[in-house]
């Protein structure tokens, strides 16, 4: 099932959707409308189906806390990091603050010089959880998503530490949707910047897998319904030039695109 949270604002008026974001589950060129957000509410359809068409789609989910990332979790990007690969996982947080969703225009910091992409697989945290077995992993995962870590490259490197370079506004697009039947192997991830393929890797490629790296992060922190883990990234990140579309792929899940705004 893919789960969708979208504005209904230009829908026709006699859906009487409201203003208000909703949750839907998409059918083909349809979304029916759940009541309430599904992560609390469960999955309860309203009866009201709208066209996908007549939507725009934002962030599926509202990290309620925290978005847990992972860094260096490709051999071969830790490598054009200039680093080893860790014998652990090496993970950071984004604030929620830097959520958007899909099509939504990334915001160039003026402070930055050098903004680059990383697009990564993004897990849902389904419920309250710590301390998580690697063989119960699945139990507290809600489903897929994709994600980029825009990063502020130049500002990673001269802060020594990664809050300020990675935690702007506007640099955690996530969507288009959660796909709650998902099963991360093999596929292929790419990353594709104004029509060219800059990162391809396959999801096995990870050095931690998905359980490891939610028994990991569930030993430092609790996780809570909604909270988001991005995987890690590939090798083949890059700048991304004024008004760039960065478009993030990951086969039998879906694209996730953005825009880069001007230098701020
Ligand atoms: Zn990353």
């Amino acid at each position: 099932m893919r789960i969708v949270r979208f504005s209904p604002a230009a829908a026709d008026p006699s859906l009487e959707l409201g203003k208000d974001p909703l949750f839907g589950v998409l059918q083909e060129e349809t979304i029916a409308v759940l009541n309430g957000d599904p992560l609390y509410a469960g999955i309860t359809p309203s009866g009201k189906l709208v066209p996908f068409s007549q939507v725009r789609l934002l962030a599926p989910v509202l990290p309620r806390s925290k978005v847990v990332c992972v860094g260096k979790n490709y051999a071969d990007h830790a490598k054009e990091m200039g680093g080893v690969v860790p014998d652990e996982p090496v993970i950071f947080l984004k604030p929620n603050t830097s959520v958007i969703g899909p099509d939504d225009t990334i915001a160039w910091p003026a402070m930055s010089n050098r903004v680059d992409f990383e697009g990564e697989l993004a897990i849902v945290i389904s419920r309250i959880c710590k301390d998580v077995p690697k063989e119960r992993a699945n139990d507290v995962i809600f489903g897929y998503t994709l994600g980029n870590d825009v990063t502020a490259r130049d500002l990673q490197s001269k802060d020594g530490q990664w809050t300020r370079a990675k935690g702007f506004d506007t640099f955690c697009p996530l969507g288009p949707w959660i796909d709650t039947e998902f099963v991360p192997t093999g596929q292929r991830i790419t990353s594709t910047l104004n029509g060219i393929i800059q990162q391809d890797a396959h999801l096995s490629d990870m050095i931690f897998d998905v359980p490891t790296i939610i028994n990991f992060v569930s030993q430092v922190m609790t996780l809570l319904p909604g909270d988001v883990i991005l995987t890690g990234t590939p090798a083949g990140i890059g700048p991304m030039p004024e008004k760039s579309v960065i478009t993030i792929a990951i086969e039998g899940l879906g694209e996730l695109t953005n825009k880069l705004s001007n230098h701020g």
